[in-house]
């Protein structure tokens, strides 16, 4: 199936007298089995992550579905996906974690490295030098040159 295909298979309304947190679990599929990434034929927003609407608010399904287990998210912090697939709506795939290092995260899952532009954006993006060194395992001194554009300075 193509990803436009995914995106216009939509369910008809929930009704509202169903909780929705049932209700949605029913458009998860597991090709993997409990452990595995869950998919769902729910939208997906701008970013690629599943999206449905409760009380008239826009939420993220995996959010949803992570409350309904958990309880609210707490305060200073946000969900990241261990896994990495943003598509991905397994509660158990997630974990509360801050601003900061969810950066970290989006920047390790953009794909083959281009490290010279990573390490730029994230230097930009207010990441902490010895954090950037820890996130793509590069010597201190390389990462320091090319924040401060001792090297590479065109790219
Ligand atoms: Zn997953």
């Amino acid at each position: 199936m193509t990803e436009r295909n995914r995106s216009t298979a939509r369910r008809p309304n929930r009704p509202l007298n169903v909780d929705p947190v049932d209700w949605y679990m029913e458009t998860v599929s597991r090709p993997d089995g409990d452990d595995g990434c869950w998919f769902t034929t729910m939208s997906e927003n701008g970013k690629g992550r599943p999206r449905v609407c409760v009380n008239g608010r826009h939420v993220l399904l995996a959010r949803l579905f992570w409350v309904a287990r958990h309880g609210a998210v707490p305060e200073g912090l946000q969900l990241a996906h261990n896994c990495m697939n943003r598509r991905c709506v397994n509660p158990s795939h997630l974990r509360p974690t801050t601003q900061r290092d969810n950066q970290l995260d989006e920047f390790r899952a953009a794909g083959p490295p281009d490290y010279v532009a990573t390490i730029r954006r994230m230097h930009a993006a207010g990441v902490a030098e010895h954090r950037i060194v820890a996130a793509l395992g590069m010597a201190q001194s390389t990462v320091n040159d090319i924040i401060n554009h001792r090297r590479w300075r065109n790219a």
